[in-house]
Protein backbone atom coordinates (compact mmCIF):
# COMPACT_ATOMS: atom_id res chain seq x y z
CA UNK A 1 0.00 0.00 0.00
CA UNK A 2 1.42 3.22 -0.87
CA UNK A 3 1.96 5.81 2.16
CA UNK A 4 -1.46 7.00 3.00
CA UNK A 5 -1.20 10.86 1.72
CA UNK A 6 -3.09 12.12 -1.26
CA UNK A 7 -3.72 15.48 -2.87
CA UNK A 8 -6.98 16.27 -4.92
CA UNK A 9 -7.66 19.00 -7.51
CA UNK A 10 -11.28 19.81 -7.78
CA UNK A 11 -11.81 21.00 -11.35
CA UNK A 12 -15.95 21.90 -10.68
CA UNK A 13 -14.00 24.38 -7.88
CA UNK A 14 -11.51 25.86 -10.26
CA UNK A 15 -14.46 26.46 -12.78
CA UNK A 16 -17.24 28.05 -9.69
CA UNK A 17 -14.55 30.31 -8.96
CA UNK A 18 -13.16 31.31 -12.49
CA UNK A 19 -17.42 32.02 -12.85
CA UNK A 20 -17.05 34.44 -9.29
CA UNK A 21 -14.05 36.03 -11.34
CA UNK A 22 -16.21 36.64 -14.23
CA UNK A 23 -19.13 37.70 -11.76
CA UNK A 24 -16.73 40.23 -9.96
CA UNK A 25 -15.19 41.54 -12.92
CA UNK A 26 -18.38 41.45 -15.78
CA UNK A 27 -16.44 43.95 -18.09
CA UNK A 28 -12.94 42.64 -18.10
CA UNK A 29 -11.50 40.08 -19.97
CA UNK A 30 -9.60 37.38 -17.70
CA UNK A 31 -6.17 36.03 -17.35
CA UNK A 32 -5.86 33.05 -15.55
CA UNK A 33 -2.66 32.83 -13.66
CA UNK A 34 -0.79 29.78 -13.79
CA UNK A 35 2.44 30.46 -12.72
CA UNK A 36 4.49 28.43 -9.98
CA UNK A 37 2.63 25.35 -11.86
CA UNK A 38 -0.59 27.04 -11.51
CA UNK A 39 -0.16 27.32 -7.96
CA UNK A 40 1.09 24.00 -7.20
CA UNK A 41 -1.53 22.53 -8.24
CA UNK A 42 -0.19 21.32 -11.70
CA UNK A 43 -1.10 23.19 -14.88
CA UNK A 44 -2.25 20.25 -16.68
CA UNK A 45 -4.67 19.77 -13.81
CA UNK A 46 -6.36 22.99 -13.92
CA UNK A 47 -6.04 23.81 -17.52
CA UNK A 48 -9.89 21.98 -18.81
CA UNK A 49 -11.25 24.00 -15.86
CA UNK A 50 -9.83 26.99 -16.45
CA UNK A 51 -9.46 26.82 -20.26
CA UNK A 52 -12.78 28.80 -20.51
CA UNK A 53 -10.47 32.32 -19.32
CA UNK A 54 -9.46 34.34 -22.12
CA UNK A 55 -5.92 33.58 -21.54
CA UNK A 56 -3.28 32.40 -19.37
CA UNK A 57 -0.43 34.51 -17.25
CA UNK A 58 2.52 33.09 -15.93
CA UNK A 59 6.11 33.61 -15.53
CA UNK A 60 8.26 30.67 -17.54
CA UNK A 61 8.94 29.72 -21.47
CA UNK A 62 8.64 26.14 -19.86
CA UNK A 63 5.19 26.55 -18.89
CA UNK A 64 3.82 28.71 -21.87
CA UNK A 65 5.27 25.63 -23.70
CA UNK A 66 3.30 23.44 -21.73
CA UNK A 67 0.04 25.51 -22.12
CA UNK A 68 0.38 25.21 -25.45
CA UNK A 69 0.87 21.84 -25.97
CA UNK A 70 -2.73 21.25 -24.46
CA UNK A 71 -3.43 22.91 -27.12
CA UNK A 72 -4.39 26.85 -26.31
CA UNK A 73 -4.48 28.78 -29.06
CA UNK A 74 -5.35 32.07 -27.11
CA UNK A 75 -3.29 34.76 -25.14
CA UNK A 76 -0.33 33.89 -22.92
CA UNK A 77 1.19 36.55 -21.18
CA UNK A 78 4.67 36.39 -19.63
CA UNK A 79 4.47 38.11 -16.33
CA UNK A 80 8.19 39.21 -16.11
CA UNK A 81 8.64 39.31 -19.85
CA UNK A 82 11.95 38.26 -21.47
CA UNK A 83 14.96 37.39 -19.08
CA UNK A 84 17.83 37.41 -22.28
CA UNK A 85 17.36 38.30 -25.62
CA UNK A 86 17.40 34.48 -27.00
CA UNK A 87 13.86 34.73 -25.18
CA UNK A 88 12.23 36.98 -27.43
CA UNK A 89 12.68 34.07 -30.29
CA UNK A 90 10.76 31.78 -28.10
CA UNK A 91 7.92 34.55 -27.43
CA UNK A 92 7.98 34.82 -31.53
CA UNK A 93 7.80 30.68 -31.28
CA UNK A 94 4.87 30.07 -28.94
CA UNK A 95 3.45 33.39 -30.08
CA UNK A 96 3.25 34.75 -26.37
CA UNK A 97 2.59 38.24 -25.40
CA UNK A 98 5.11 39.74 -22.92
CA UNK A 99 5.82 42.58 -19.73
CA UNK A 100 8.36 44.81 -20.90
CA UNK A 101 9.30 46.52 -17.45
CA UNK A 102 12.92 47.87 -17.80
CA UNK A 103 14.85 49.90 -21.05
CA UNK A 104 16.91 46.42 -21.36
CA UNK A 105 13.82 44.18 -23.05
CA UNK A 106 13.43 47.31 -25.45
CA UNK A 107 16.45 47.10 -26.11
CA UNK A 108 16.32 43.33 -27.19
CA UNK A 109 12.88 44.25 -28.74
CA UNK A 110 14.66 46.69 -30.98
CA UNK A 111 17.39 43.99 -32.23
CA UNK A 112 15.15 41.03 -32.52
CA UNK A 113 14.44 39.77 -35.80
CA UNK A 114 10.77 39.59 -35.78
CA UNK A 115 8.45 37.63 -38.29
CA UNK A 116 5.43 39.55 -36.95
CA UNK A 117 4.90 42.15 -34.03
CA UNK A 118 4.55 40.77 -30.28
CA UNK A 119 1.88 42.26 -27.76
CA UNK A 120 3.34 43.84 -24.98
CA UNK A 121 2.27 45.08 -21.55
CA UNK A 122 4.48 47.43 -20.44
CA UNK A 123 4.25 47.88 -16.82
CA UNK A 124 4.48 50.70 -14.59
CA UNK A 125 5.70 50.53 -11.33
CA UNK A 126 3.20 52.93 -9.43
CA UNK A 127 4.41 52.57 -6.02
CA UNK A 128 5.46 48.52 -5.27
CA UNK A 129 9.23 49.54 -6.56
CA UNK A 130 9.52 46.07 -7.93
CA UNK A 131 8.89 45.75 -11.80
CA UNK A 132 8.69 48.50 -14.08
CA UNK A 133 9.25 51.92 -15.43
CA UNK A 134 8.94 55.28 -13.35
CA UNK A 135 5.89 57.15 -13.86
CA UNK A 136 8.04 60.23 -15.11
CA UNK A 137 9.65 57.27 -17.62
CA UNK A 138 6.17 55.63 -18.80
CA UNK A 139 5.66 57.86 -22.07
CA UNK A 140 9.49 57.79 -22.92
CA UNK A 141 9.36 53.98 -22.71
CA UNK A 142 5.73 53.68 -24.24
CA UNK A 143 6.95 55.90 -27.36
CA UNK A 144 9.87 54.13 -27.91
CA UNK A 145 8.00 51.26 -28.14
CA UNK A 146 5.26 52.04 -30.14
CA UNK A 147 8.33 53.27 -32.76
CA UNK A 148 9.54 49.60 -32.90
CA UNK A 149 7.99 47.81 -36.18
CA UNK A 150 8.30 44.54 -33.76
CA UNK A 151 5.68 45.44 -31.70
CA UNK A 152 2.41 45.45 -32.12
CA UNK A 153 -0.20 46.13 -29.47
CA UNK A 154 0.69 47.79 -26.47
CA UNK A 155 -1.27 47.21 -22.83
CA UNK A 156 -0.76 49.53 -19.94
CA UNK A 157 -0.15 47.66 -16.87
CA UNK A 158 0.89 48.05 -13.13
CA UNK A 159 0.54 45.93 -9.90
CA UNK A 160 -0.59 46.74 -6.67
CA UNK A 161 1.04 46.32 -3.53
CA UNK A 162 -1.78 46.04 -1.40
CA UNK A 163 -5.12 45.60 -2.64
CA UNK A 164 -5.76 43.16 0.26
CA UNK A 165 -5.07 45.31 3.13
CA UNK A 166 -5.63 48.95 4.53
CA UNK A 167 -4.02 51.69 2.37
CA UNK A 168 -5.58 49.66 -0.25
CA UNK A 169 -5.02 51.17 -3.90
CA UNK A 170 -6.35 54.38 -4.82
CA UNK A 171 -2.72 55.68 -4.20
CA UNK A 172 -1.18 54.01 -6.98
CA UNK A 173 -4.31 53.89 -9.25
CA UNK A 174 -3.76 58.07 -9.06
CA UNK A 175 -0.27 57.83 -10.21
CA UNK A 176 -1.48 55.09 -13.12
CA UNK A 177 -4.69 56.90 -13.75
CA UNK A 178 -2.37 60.95 -14.03
CA UNK A 179 0.94 59.27 -15.95
CA UNK A 180 -1.36 57.48 -18.69
CA UNK A 181 -4.29 59.30 -19.20
CA UNK A 182 -3.96 60.41 -22.78
CA UNK A 183 -2.29 56.96 -23.91
CA UNK A 184 -3.73 54.44 -25.80
CA UNK A 185 -4.34 51.14 -25.11
CA UNK A 186 -5.97 48.66 -23.15
CA UNK A 187 -5.05 48.21 -19.42
CA UNK A 188 -3.95 45.65 -16.89
CA UNK A 189 -4.43 46.66 -13.33
CA UNK A 190 -6.36 44.26 -10.73
CA UNK A 191 -4.73 41.03 -9.35
CA UNK A 192 -7.58 38.53 -7.33
CA UNK A 193 -7.53 41.37 -4.07
CA UNK A 194 -7.99 43.69 -6.68
CA UNK A 195 -11.15 42.32 -8.28
CA UNK A 196 -12.76 41.15 -5.07
CA UNK A 197 -12.34 44.39 -2.89
CA UNK A 198 -11.87 46.95 -5.12
CA UNK A 199 -14.27 46.47 -8.31
CA UNK A 200 -13.99 50.09 -9.90
CA UNK A 201 -14.19 50.06 -13.60
CA UNK A 202 -10.92 51.13 -13.97
CA UNK A 203 -9.57 48.73 -11.96
CA UNK A 204 -11.11 45.85 -13.08
CA UNK A 205 -10.48 47.23 -17.08
CA UNK A 206 -9.42 45.66 -20.33
CA UNK A 207 -7.54 42.85 -18.83
CA UNK A 208 -7.82 41.13 -14.91
CA UNK A 209 -4.85 38.83 -13.84
CA UNK A 210 -6.76 36.55 -11.38
CA UNK A 211 -4.39 34.09 -9.37
CA UNK A 212 -5.23 33.21 -5.76
CA UNK A 213 -9.16 33.37 -5.96
CA UNK A 214 -9.11 31.04 -8.88
CA UNK A 215 -7.15 28.73 -6.24
CA UNK A 216 -9.91 28.80 -3.40
CA UNK A 217 -7.62 31.12 -1.08
CA UNK A 218 -9.18 34.64 -0.07
CA UNK A 219 -6.55 37.23 -0.75
CA UNK A 220 -7.35 39.30 1.90
CA UNK A 221 -7.67 36.31 4.71
CA UNK A 222 -8.66 37.05 7.86
CA UNK A 223 -10.71 40.06 6.57
CA UNK A 224 -12.76 38.04 3.87
CA UNK A 225 -12.36 34.44 3.72
CA UNK A 226 -13.74 32.22 1.09
CA UNK A 227 -17.06 31.81 2.30
CA UNK A 228 -17.54 35.80 2.18
CA UNK A 229 -15.86 35.94 -1.30
CA UNK A 230 -17.69 32.65 -2.58
CA UNK A 231 -15.34 30.65 -3.16
CA UNK A 232 -14.37 26.88 -3.29
CA UNK A 233 -11.19 24.64 -2.24
CA UNK A 234 -9.64 23.65 -5.29
CA UNK A 235 -6.76 21.46 -3.71
CA UNK A 236 -7.24 18.89 -0.63
CA UNK A 237 -4.35 17.80 1.42
CA UNK A 238 -5.35 14.38 2.93
CA UNK A 239 -3.69 11.72 4.95
CA UNK A 240 -4.55 8.95 7.36
CA UNK A 241 -4.19 8.30 11.04
CA UNK A 242 -1.12 5.37 11.21
CA UNK A 243 -0.77 4.90 15.01
CA UNK A 244 -2.03 6.14 18.09
CA UNK A 245 -0.53 6.93 21.66
CA UNK A 246 -2.76 7.40 25.03
CA UNK A 247 -0.45 9.74 27.02
CA UNK A 248 -0.71 10.29 30.69
CA UNK A 249 -0.04 13.99 32.31
CA UNK A 250 3.03 15.19 31.89
CA UNK A 251 4.43 12.96 28.56
CA UNK A 252 5.28 14.85 25.42
CA UNK A 253 5.32 14.20 21.83
CA UNK A 254 8.07 14.54 19.05
CA UNK A 255 11.30 16.38 18.79
CA UNK A 256 12.15 18.80 21.21
CA UNK A 257 9.14 17.73 22.71
CA UNK A 258 7.19 20.85 22.36
CA UNK A 259 4.22 19.59 23.72
CA UNK A 260 3.08 17.90 27.00
CA UNK A 261 0.08 16.49 27.59
CA UNK A 262 -1.97 18.06 30.58
CA UNK A 263 -3.70 15.10 31.63
CA UNK A 264 -5.08 11.90 29.86
CA UNK A 265 -4.69 12.71 26.13
CA UNK A 266 -5.16 10.74 22.98
CA UNK A 267 -2.85 11.03 20.36
CA UNK A 268 -3.03 10.74 16.61
CA UNK A 269 0.07 10.42 14.88
CA UNK A 270 -0.77 11.06 10.31
CA UNK A 271 1.17 10.36 7.66
CA UNK A 272 1.78 14.00 6.85
CA UNK A 273 4.70 15.71 7.38
CA UNK A 274 6.84 19.01 6.32
CA UNK A 275 8.65 17.28 2.92
CA UNK A 276 4.50 17.00 2.18
CA UNK A 277 4.74 20.48 2.08
CA UNK A 278 2.69 20.63 5.44
CA UNK A 279 4.26 23.60 7.13
CA UNK A 280 6.35 23.48 10.01
CA UNK A 281 6.09 26.94 12.04
CA UNK A 282 2.60 25.70 13.11
CA UNK A 283 4.13 25.39 16.79
CA UNK A 284 0.98 23.03 17.66
CA UNK A 285 -2.75 23.91 17.66
CA UNK A 286 -3.20 24.64 13.56
CA UNK A 287 -6.48 23.10 12.91
CA UNK A 288 -7.00 19.89 11.16
CA UNK A 289 -9.60 17.71 11.08
CA UNK A 290 -9.94 14.06 11.80
CA UNK A 291 -12.89 12.28 10.24
CA UNK A 292 -14.73 15.60 9.97
CA UNK A 293 -14.36 16.83 13.10
CA UNK A 294 -12.11 20.10 13.97
CA UNK A 295 -9.52 19.61 16.25
CA UNK A 296 -5.77 20.61 16.11
CA UNK A 297 -2.02 19.58 15.72
CA UNK A 298 -0.07 18.95 18.87
CA UNK A 299 4.08 19.07 19.11
CA UNK A 300 6.16 19.82 16.70
CA UNK A 301 5.69 18.79 12.77
CA UNK A 302 8.18 16.31 11.60
CA UNK A 303 9.71 15.15 7.90
CA UNK A 304 7.28 12.41 7.53
CA UNK A 305 4.47 12.54 10.56
CA UNK A 306 2.90 14.79 12.64
CA UNK A 307 0.20 14.44 15.68
CA UNK A 308 -3.04 15.32 16.22
CA UNK A 309 -5.48 15.55 19.57
CA UNK A 310 -8.04 12.62 18.95
CA UNK A 311 -9.79 13.95 22.48
CA UNK A 312 -12.91 14.96 20.55
CA UNK A 313 -12.92 12.03 18.79
CA UNK A 314 -13.60 9.03 20.66
CA UNK A 315 -13.88 6.89 17.85
CA UNK A 316 -10.84 7.45 15.76
CA UNK A 317 -7.92 5.48 15.37
CA UNK A 318 -5.70 3.97 13.00
CA UNK A 319 -7.04 4.83 9.58
CA UNK A 320 -9.00 7.46 10.28
CA UNK A 321 -9.04 10.21 7.51
CA UNK A 322 -6.90 13.62 8.05
CA UNK A 323 -7.76 17.05 6.51
CA UNK A 324 -4.49 18.79 6.41
CA UNK A 325 -6.52 21.59 4.25
CA UNK A 326 -9.65 21.46 1.83
CA UNK A 327 -12.46 19.29 1.33
CA UNK A 328 -13.19 16.83 4.19
CA UNK A 329 -15.92 14.21 4.52
CA UNK A 330 -19.41 14.69 4.67
CA UNK A 331 -19.40 17.88 3.47
CA UNK A 332 -16.73 19.28 5.90
CA UNK A 333 -14.07 21.96 4.69
CA UNK A 334 -11.15 23.80 6.18
CA UNK A 335 -9.84 26.64 4.27
CA UNK A 336 -6.04 26.46 3.67
CA UNK A 337 -6.27 30.30 4.76
CA UNK A 338 -7.03 29.10 8.32
CA UNK A 339 -4.33 26.73 8.20
CA UNK A 340 -1.76 28.77 6.70
CA UNK A 341 -2.19 32.05 9.40
CA UNK A 342 -1.47 29.17 12.48
CA UNK A 343 1.46 28.41 10.28
CA UNK A 344 2.30 32.22 10.16
CA UNK A 345 2.27 32.12 6.26
CA UNK A 346 -0.54 32.54 3.41
CA UNK A 347 -2.26 30.27 1.67
CA UNK A 348 -0.22 30.54 -1.46
CA UNK A 349 2.97 29.78 0.19
CA UNK A 350 1.30 26.14 1.26
CA UNK A 351 -0.61 25.53 -1.98
CA UNK A 352 2.47 26.39 -4.22
CA UNK A 353 5.06 24.29 -1.79
CA UNK A 354 3.20 20.83 -1.80
CA UNK A 355 5.90 18.04 -2.39
CA UNK A 356 6.16 16.33 -5.67
CA UNK A 357 6.27 12.68 -3.39
CA UNK A 358 2.64 13.76 -2.81
CA UNK A 359 0.69 12.16 -5.41
CA UNK A 360 -2.48 13.58 -7.00
CA UNK A 361 -5.86 12.96 -7.90
CA UNK A 362 -7.79 15.41 -10.10
CA UNK A 363 -11.50 14.93 -9.19
CA UNK A 364 -14.89 16.32 -10.24
C1 LIG B 1 0.91 36.62 -9.38
C2 LIG B 1 0.44 37.85 -10.07
C3 LIG B 1 -0.93 38.11 -10.16
C4 LIG B 1 -1.98 37.26 -9.48
O1 LIG B 1 -2.07 37.65 -8.14
P1 LIG B 1 -3.17 36.97 -7.17
O2 LIG B 1 -3.01 37.73 -5.91
O3 LIG B 1 -2.77 35.55 -7.02
O4 LIG B 1 -4.47 37.14 -7.83
C5 LIG B 1 -1.33 39.21 -10.88
N1 LIG B 1 -0.42 40.03 -11.47
C6 LIG B 1 0.90 39.82 -11.39
C7 LIG B 1 1.84 40.75 -12.05
C8 LIG B 1 1.39 38.73 -10.68
O5 LIG B 1 2.69 38.52 -10.58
Amino acid sequence: MPRPIEALVHRSALAHNLARVRAAAPDARVLAVVKANAYGHGIERVYEALRGADGFALLDLAEAERVRALGWRGPIVLLEGAFEPRDLEHVSRLDLWHVVHCSAQIDWLAAHKSARAQRVFLKMNSGMNRLGFAPAAYRAAWARLSALPQVGEITLATHFSDADGARGIAHQAAIFDAATRDLPGERSLANSAAILRHRLPQVTADWVRAGIMSYGSAPDFPAGDIAHWGLRPTMTLRARVIAVQQLERGDTVGYGSSYTAPGPTRIGIVACGYADGYPRHGAGGTPVLVDGVATVTVGRVSMDMLAVDLGPLADAGCGSEVTLWGEGPHGTRLPIDEVARAAGTIGYELMCALAARVPVQTVD
